[in-house]
């Protein structure tokens, strides 16, 4: 995916990441999957079975194992490897980052999102902290000794982040004094570090009403001295911890403001600005997060089918019993497995990709284009992905019959811990219609339609034994084609309506032109003389391809009354309470 889907050799030419040996990086990755199943994934299990408690004093205990984890990724620096060199990161793409917060992520998706978060708050004060801002700050969250939250979400204002109501009172020093209540916040309270470093989003006394008048600030857990060590505690606390369906590593805080001093980022009101500056990669992680946990439990589910025995194959003997993989119906819940995180996993690394040609490319026409792939991107990374985490670690359960619902083989937290990612980084429903909202008018279409362009010169470019996959794949570029000038042409409500199945059409068919052009490199490789391990690898890479423009992308083209039928009926509905 990274060399052949992501052209990840291509970020060579970035003066940023002259020094990425392309080659090298299959090493780097190897490494960290040692690390995150050693040390990181046997604390899956624990961590669900206790999750965090807060104690009466306000203070916050992880799982057991968890400090001690946390202690080693920061002495691995696993976490810093895509942050600037400037501030101690390892100035690697963000696309190599990406593929090693996915195993982080597989490995134990409550524990991720501590780092996950503080990479969010570090992006924040990066491209909108003043120096000293940034000198304070980011070198000990880039090295994970002090962690990071975004503090947004208020009981009356969720998904209408304008209508938060926390303030902030301007001293005289320069300081603003913080007051307010915050619920959800993820790590908000914990033991794993010295310092919390909250970035909250409040409202200036003159602040206009909606997000306009939204100004953010840090305000950290303990104030720091002028010499940078930990100075007074900020009149700030965890009040509760709420009990959840899953993530129960993550402690999820309400957190309580009581004119904590806070230090304006940027200006005055000009938080959403800001917030939507690292909105995309914090919602690109959210749909790695999909993609990581439905590749845990395959893994998990694919172990399962060769250990359990049962009889019923016809074949077999009365009395006789044969491993559940060479079942066909237990067969098409892997391979759909498969191919799904084979298409997820190709969309994610190349949203990455186009974030790092938008940050680093020395040609500004190239900086552009990423800018323009990686937002269309991002609304389908973050809600098909997070969708399909649902959908597979679902299969998972499935294939594991009766044990997948018992909790001891693990299979039904990955389906547990999994559900938030649909809700939380902006909800799925809110991805679509940022979709049809914001990207698909872009250029008047012409930004979705040059992705679809790349999907059909994939498809036209099959050949030999792939060559029955061009129809299927044209016939899901040509259906995007015409839902998406539907809805150019039908704006408001009659859009508005479609646009959740129009993103998991559009997903489906661009991750499937990605599959093509990687199984087309393998099957040049393969008539190229590949042998043993290497052969079987490409093959199945052609195989997994096969299944999903052959089956997966045919099965979308059924959306389309769901695109285009427009919201008269939607609207006639009378839900009676
Ligand atoms: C475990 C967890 C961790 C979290 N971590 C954080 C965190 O660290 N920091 C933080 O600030 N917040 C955090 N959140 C909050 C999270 O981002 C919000 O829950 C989310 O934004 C949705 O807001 P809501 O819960 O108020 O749902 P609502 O906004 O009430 O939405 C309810 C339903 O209505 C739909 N809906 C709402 N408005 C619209 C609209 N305009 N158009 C169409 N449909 C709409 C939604 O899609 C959803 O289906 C977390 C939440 C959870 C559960």
């Amino acid at each position: 995916m990274l060399q052949h889907v992501a052209n990840v050799g291509e970020l060579q030419a970035h003066e940023a990441f002259g020094h990425v040996e392309p080659s090298e990086i299959a090493g780097l990755l190897e490494e960290a999957g040692r690390f995150f199943s050693e040390v990181v994934a046997p604390t899956n299990r624990i961590g669900d079975i206790q999750g965090s408690q807060r104690n009466p004093d306000g203070s916050v205990t992880t799982p057991d194992g968890i400090v001690d984890a946390y202690q080693k990724l920061v002495e691995a620096g696993w976490g810093a490897i895509a942050f600037d060199p400037e501030f101690g990161g390892g100035g690697f793409p963000t696309v190599v980052g990406l593929a090693i917060q996915e195993m982080l992520t597989s490995a134990n998706m409550g524990f991720s999102l501590c780092p996950l978060l503080t990479q969010g708050a570090i992006h924040l004060l990066d491209a909108h902290g003043s120096e000293e801002q940034k000198l304070t700050w980011v070198p000990k969250m880039v090295s994970g000794e002090w962690t990071g939250t975004m503090n947004l979400t208020e009981p009356q204002a969720g998904s209408d982040v304008g209508a938060l109501t926390a303030k902030a009172a301007r001293n005289a020093d320069g300081t603003y004094s913080i007051t307010g209540q915050k619920i959800f916040i993820t790590w908000g309270e914990h033991d794993v570090a010295d310092n919390i470093v909250h970035l909250v989003l409040a409202r200036t006394a003159d602040a206009p009403p909606g997000t306009k008048g939204i100004s953010v600030f840090v305000v950290p857990k303990f104030l720091v001295n002028d010499d940078g060590t930990i100075g007074e505690r900020n009149s700030l606390e965890c009040v509760s911890l709420e009990h959840k369906l899953g993530i129960h590593c993550s402690p999820t805080a309400v957190m309580a403001f009581e004119g904590a001093t806070g230090y304006l980022i940027g200006e005055e009101q000009t938080g959403m600005r800001s917030m939507f500056t690292m909105m995309n990669s914090a919602r690109l992680s959210v749909g790695l997060e999909g993609l990581a946990l439905a590749e845990r439990s395959y893994q998990q589910a694919v172990q399962y089918s060769f250990d359990r025995t049962q009889g019923g194959r016809p074949d077999l003997a009365k009395g006789e019993a044969a491993p559940i993989v060479e079942h066909p119906d237990v067969r098409r819940m892997l391979l759909t497995m498969k191919a799904y995180i084979e298409a997820m996993r190709s969309l994610c690394y190349l949203n990455a990709k186009a974030m790092d040609d938008a940050q680093h490319a020395a040609d500004a026409d190239m900086r552009q284009a990423g800018q323009e792939l990686a937002e269309v991107l991002t609304p389908l990374s973050k809600a098909w992905c997070t969708d399909l985490g649902n959908e597979l670690t679902s299969l998972g359960v499935q294939v594991h019959g009766g044990m997948g619902f018992i909790e001891e083989t693990g299979a039904a937290q990955h389906y547990r811990d999994i559900r938030i990612g649909a809700i939380y980084e902006g909800t799925n429903g809110i991805q679509a219609i940022d979709l049809i909202g914001r990207k698909l008018p872009m250029r008047d279409g012409a930004a979705v339609g040059d992705l679809l362009d790349d999907s059909q010169s994939y498809a036209e470019a099959l050949s030999g034994n792939l060559s029955s996959l061009t129809k299927p794949l044209i016939e899901g570029v040509s259906a995007c084609r015409e839902a998406g000038a539907w809805l150019l042409a039908n704006r408001g409500d009659a859009a508005l309506a479609g646009a959740t199945p129009y993103l998991r059409l559009l997903s489906t068919v661009v991750a499937g032109g990605l599959l093509a052009k990687g199984a087309g490199v393998a099957q040049a490789e393969l008539a190229a003389g590949a042998t043993g391990a290497r052969a079987e690898f490409l093959t199945q890479k052609m195989v997994t391809a096969t299944f999903f423009i052959e089956q997966l992308v045919p099965a979308q083209l059924g959306l389309m009354p769901s695109i285009m039928s427009g919201n008269d009926v939607l609207a006639a509905y009378q839900p009676a309470l």
